[in-house]
Parts: C-alpha cells; structure tokens; sequence
C-alpha cells in the first residue's frame, strides 16, 4: 500500500488548530512510499531501526529529518549521530553518556527526547515519572555538553478506553512542565511527543507538541 495522501492532508488540516507537529513514521516502509510523503510536503520521517534508517539516509541525503523513535542500543550512536534530527526514547543515563561522546567527537549537539514509561504494559523501556524528575536535577547531567534535552516523549497503553489514555497522556504532560521548570535550558525544553496512529486525537487535547503517525499514513506494516 501506498502513501495515503488524503490521509495526510487530513491530518495536517487537523493539526492547523494544534501547535503540533507531525512525525511520518516510515519504518518497513519503501523509499517510494516516503518519497511520496515527500511530494506531499511531508519533511520530518520516524524510523526505529538503525540499519534500516542508515540505508534510507544513503538514499535521501539530508533531504529529510529523521527522528529516531525506536530503543537505540549504545553502540549503534555513532551510526545515526552524524545526521539524526531528534533521537526520541533516550532510556538510560547510559545512553546519553553515549550520544554525547558521539556528539562530541564530531562537534555537534544532539537534540534528544527522554523516554518516559507511562503504559500499563509491562516493557524494559523508558523512565519512570520518578526517575525522570531525578534526572532532571543530577548534577552530571550539567557536563553532557554534546546533547540538549528537547523534552519527553511516550506511548500511551494499548488499550481503547478513553479515559485511561487520557489519565496517562495528562499525567506525562504534567510531568513535562514539571521537568521543564527544572530544565537546564527551559526554553529549548519545548518538545512532547505522544500520540501514534490509534490515539493521536486523545493527545493532542492533552497537549501533546509532536505526534508520530505510521500506519495511518502509510498503511498496516507486515
Ligand atoms: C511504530 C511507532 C509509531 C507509529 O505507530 P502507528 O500506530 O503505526 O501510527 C509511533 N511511535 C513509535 C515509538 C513507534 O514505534
């Protein structure tokens, strides 16, 4: 399946009335389909795999932002750090260790979301609210000086009761403001992602500044 064009115009119509901005998630997706996005006006593409992204990056040569939204393991950084746009789901201090070497070593700042875990699910990734405050205030996070925290990112439960999605999207958009005020750099702390295809609606009216939509856009992955 391709591209969903009016998919797309949909969406982007329902954004005007939202500060939001739209993240294509193409992973398992062709070159064609993106390039299609592309000719829509689409600029800013999601991918969780770092081989898949590296070999698309080959293709599209900095003619798109890439947003890393997938568990990145450390010592895959340095493949995407040359030309990633934003790496969201930064879950461990480890993990910023890394991005910041990498950063470091080819002069850049690397813009970056913390992941947090706000599911019912049981899964390996992500903060917990109580870990994130921590972390906004360790005192070692003043010396990473290759990475700026942009704000955090989550996915919500898989689940189609409204008012549990609403409770964790409003619960992480508390904890956003709550980090911001503690950013060391609040104004660039400005960014909070939520919302995929099935719920995307839900978190934009929580406040959500960044959605990430896959298969509404680009049909069912295999
Ligand atoms: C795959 C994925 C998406 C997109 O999911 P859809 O339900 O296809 O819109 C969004 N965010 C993350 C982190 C993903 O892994």
């Amino acid at each position: 399946m391709a591209f969903q064009i009016s998919e797309y115009n949909s969406i982007k119509k329902e954004l005007e009335s939202y500060q939001a901005k739209l993240i294509a998630v193409s992973k398992k997706k062709p070159i064609e389909d993106i390039q299609e996005a592309i000719d829509a006006g689409q600029k800013s593409f999601g991918e969780n795999y770092v081989q898949e992204l590296v070999e698309k990056e080959a293709h599209f040569k900095r003619k798109v932002n890439w947003h890393f939204i997938g568990h990145l393991q450390s010592n895959k950084v340095k493949m995407i750090a040359p030309f990633v746009t934003l790496i969201q789901g930064v879950d461990s201090f480890k993990l910023l260790q890394e991005i910041n070497k990498e950063g470091k070593k080819i002069d850049k700042v690397i813009d970056c979301l913390i992941q947090v875990h706000i599911a019912q699910e049981e899964t390996k990734f992500g903060f917990s609210e109580e870990e994130v405050e921590a972390l906004m205030l360790f005192p070692e996070l003043a010396e990473l000086e290759n990475i700026r925290i942009k704000g955090l990112m989550g996915m919500a439960s898989l689940s189609t009761d409204i008012s549990l999605l609403k409770k964790e999207f409003s619960s992480l958009k508390n904890l956003c403001n709550n980090s911001k005020l503690m950013s060391l750099d609040p104004d660039e702390f400005d960014t909070l992602s939520m919302g995929m295809s099935s719920d995307y609606k839900i978190a934009l009216d929580c406040g959500s500044t960044m959605i990430r939509i896959g298969s509404t856009l680009f049909g069912e992955r295999k």
